[in-house]
């Protein structure tokens, strides 16, 4: 009994969110064992301070290790390059083959393309949205769902920088763009996630699902636009409150990822 509890590994989540305001500058997740949390922080706080923020928040908490939940990376496929109409449309059809319907396909994006929140801007998470009937479910509109308490092991998160540096597609944004859909992808209810940043110059974005993998579109909205965000699309009739509680308190880990796909068209 007491070797099992000396030899139990004991996680953090490290969460990190800097800004200037009301302005989001800079966040950051990570899921780490005990001995890295001290460095793992100061890389979080670096990263902030690069910001210039006027606050920076870093909490720091236990994770119950049996409680974490395993699960892989999936796939990419990098679609080719067009321009941001374009990207869209592809992206209602890639949504509409992991079985949203086209209604609410056009409505997360409309509601994202004009800006999600209640003042027209950038909210701090995601959008719930009815797969069906495309109706928006979060109680808060403009904090919306966070994704929460994930990261990739240290095996799988080499092995998914090698993959995406062979391809050219090494960025900060796509690895963790990843591992966040990963999780989002492992909570239950769940039918697809649609994504694009708020950074200006920030164009790329992506459809998860468990049908399509990750779909990466070059551009999904155009250079210098300050809009952008995130949707969640559910089952019609579920159980909020689990998916809920799945994306903002199960602790998740990647541990494996799936291949690259380059596609021609
Ligand atoms: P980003 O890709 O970081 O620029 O984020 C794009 C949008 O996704 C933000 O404007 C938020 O609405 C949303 N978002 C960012 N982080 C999360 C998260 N952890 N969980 C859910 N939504 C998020």
């Amino acid at each position: 009994m007491l070797i099992f509890a000396m030899m139990k590994t004991v996680y953090y989540s490290i969460r990190m969110h800097a800004e200037r305001g009301t302005r989001h500058l800079s966040g950051g997740e990570r899921l780490v064992p005990t001995p890295l949390v001290e460095s793992v922080s100061a890389e979080l706080l670096r990263r902030a301070m690069m910001h210039s923020p006027a606050a920076v928040k870093v909490s720091i908490d236990e994770v119950c290790s049996d409680q974490i939940v395993f699960g892989p990376i999936p796939e990419i496929t990098v679609m080719p390059p067009c321009d941001y109409a374009q990207g869209r449309k592809q992206a209602v059809a890639a949504l509409f083959e992991a079985g949203v319907s086209e209604r609410a396909a056009l409505s997360a994006m409309a509601a994202i393309a004009d800006g999600a929140s209640l003042t027209g801007g950038a909210m701090r998470g995601a959008m719930l949205i009815d797969s069906l009937l495309g109706e928006r479910l979060e109680a808060d509109q403009d904090r919306g769902v966070r994704a929460t308490r994930f990261d990739l092991t240290d095996k799988a998160s080499d092995s998914l920088t090698r993959l995406l540096q062979t391809n050219g597609f090494h960025h900060t944004r796509t690895h963790e763009a990843l591992v966040l859909a990963a999780k989002v992808m492992a909570a239950p209810n769940i039918v697809a996630e649609l994504c694009w940043s708020d950074a200006p110059d920030y164009t790329a974005g992506y459809v998860a699902s468990r049908q399509t993998g990750y779909r990466r579109f070059t551009e999904l909205k155009k250079y210098g636009d300050l809009r952008g965000g995130r949707a969640f699309f559910v089952r019609p009739g579920a159980d909020l409150a689990e998916t809920i509680a799945f994306l903002e308190q199960t602790p998740f880990l990647a541990n494996r990822h799936g291949g690259l796909i380059l596609s021609g068209g």
